[in-house]
């Protein structure tokens, strides 16, 4: 019998992992997936992290002073950013247009939609909000509509989901930063120790590495050259570890399905039900999603003439695609990303060790176009017209809002936030969506790895690599 490819196996894991979650919805077994089933995709999500930390730290080192020649990093650097950014930007753009074109927020009669309406310019007077579209209901509703809509305004979102929106509120208030070169201070880091124990001061960690390397590679002595082996002994070291840890994948994969799926099936029916509420609005994120994968992705790896087949191409990079989906973490999935781009796509490990832990941190299409979709959405949904200003304005903090979104779960909807602030509108909104964010996180989280691997094999292909 000839072996089943790993691929398959995740895939088969999956889905059984999904049957599982709706059996033991419907014979009481959640509280045993839980209990036994579920800490095992929780083993395997830290044995991923634990990894990726070190890994990425090995990596660049050993992959920068590897270089030899510096100017080849500089160079390199530059087309990597490059590539990100035009990647993003074409993302964001891709997200705009669908849901201008398909606008799913447009439903619903015209009481209700005067009331949501009503709601955003309560909301705009009560924070001060300028109302840029010219359209001002308040001035003419009647006080008893004004009340009624008043009142409803936080009760209309179910109320844990609020609760959880204010909560997600107060992580960004505290994370306002005053100057806006504030990202760029937040990249060096004043304790190594610290950036190294925190998943979400990756950046830190990649400039730490960077450095490092670079001064390795300007040293070159008997001594640093021992280094320099040490260095590339760890990184074939946490390289196996990956290895070691994927083969019992398919088992975790299915731990982590049932897991995930059982903790929100005391409210499956209810899920069923706010997916079909948020339907419209999931399935344009999801549409511009895979147009992405399939179709962006591959059309960009034959205009750089990188010769890949399709099914090359997926094949070779699906256990990290599958990976993504069921971790919703680019940082979790990193090891897996490097290790298929390495093995399956035959990309220099010169370039992977560069190219996708930077990626992985600030290269996040998926992100960037679900922001752009949800925005425009939620307007919609409240009736107010954004202007092409407004909207231009949406691609530039899509853009650094999916830059600055950490590599984990949920991240990008808090980032969400942000972006809705910046077009005036209430970033408590983010509760409307909440409730199918994880399923649509799962999806961005493959596309932005599916990104990563596409610029490394580009730029791999550039560098004659
Ligand atoms: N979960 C995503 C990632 O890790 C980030 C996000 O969009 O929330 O890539």
């Amino acid at each position: 019998m000839t072996k089943l490819a790993l691929h398959w196996k995740i895939l088969i894991a999956m889905l059984l992992g999904v049957v599982w979650a709706l059996m033991s919805g419907k014979f009481g077994l959640n509280e045993f997936t839980l209990d036994w089933i579920n800490p095992f995709g929780t083993i395997f999500i830290n044995c991923l992290k634990f990894i990726a930390v070190p890994l990425v730290m090995f990596s660049i080192i050993s992959g920068v002073a590897g270089l030899g020649d510096i100017s080849s990093l500089g160079r390199m650097g530059f087309k990597t950013l490059g590539m990100y950014l035009i990647t993003t930007v074409f993302s964001v753009t891709v997200g705009l247009l669908l849901v201008n074109v398909l606008a799913p927020g447009k439903a619903g009669d015209t009481n209700t939609r005067n009331e949501r309406r009503l709601s955003y310019e309560i909301w705009a007077f009560d924070n001060q909000v300028e109302i840029k579209d010219g359209k001002n209901l308040l001035a003419t509703a009647d006080s008893s509509l004004i009340n009624k809509v008043r009142t409803g305004m936080a009760a209309d979102l179910e109320k844990d989901e609020y609760q959880k929106a204010m909560e997600k509120k107060a992580d960004v208030d505290a994370n306002k930063k005053q100057s806006p070169l504030q990202p760029l201070v937040d990249m060096v880091p004043q304790n190594l120790v610290l950036s190294l124990s925190d998943g979400k001061l990756m950046l830190q960690v990649i400039f730490f590495s960077l450095f490092f390397g670079i001064t390795l590679a300007l040293i070159k002595t008997e001594r640093t050259n021992r280094i320099k082996d040490f260095f590339e002994g760890m990184n074939d070291v946490f390289i196996q570890m990956v290895h070691i840890v994927m083969k019992a994948a398919p088992f975790f994969v299915f731990c982590l399905m049932a897991g995930v799926l059982a903790g929100a099936a005391d409210s499956f029916e209810e899920l069923i039900d706010v997916f079909i509420r948020l339907g419209f609005y999931s399935l344009v994120v999801f549409g511009g999603l895979m147009a992405m994968l399939f179709l962006f992705y591959p059309l960009l790896l034959r205009l750089f003439g990188v010769k890949i087949s399709y099914s090359e191409f997926f094949r070779g990079l699906s256990p990290a695609q599958f990976l993504a989906f069921s971790t919703s973490s680019s940082a979790a999935t990193l090891p897996v990303t490097i290790d298929c781009v390495n093995n399956n796509l035959k990309v220099s490990d010169k370039v992977t060790d560069f190219v996708l832990p930077i990626g992985a941190t600030v290269n996040m299409d998926g992100t960037s176009l679900y922001q752009a979709v949800a925005v425009i959405f939620l307007a919609q949904y409240h009736d107010v017209d954004l202007s092409l200003y407004q909207q231009l304005g949406i691609v530039a903090t899509a853009t650094l809002a999916s830059i600055g979104a950490a590599a984990v779960p949920s991240a990008g909807l808090i980032m969400l936030m942000i972006v809705l602030e910046s077009v005036g509108l209430n970033p408590l909104w983010i509760a409307i969506v909440l409730p199918v964010d994880r399923i649509l996180d799962m999806c961005r989280t493959v596309i932005n790895v599916t990104s990563d691997a596409t610029v490394s094999a580009i730029i791999a292909k550039s560098e004659k690599l």
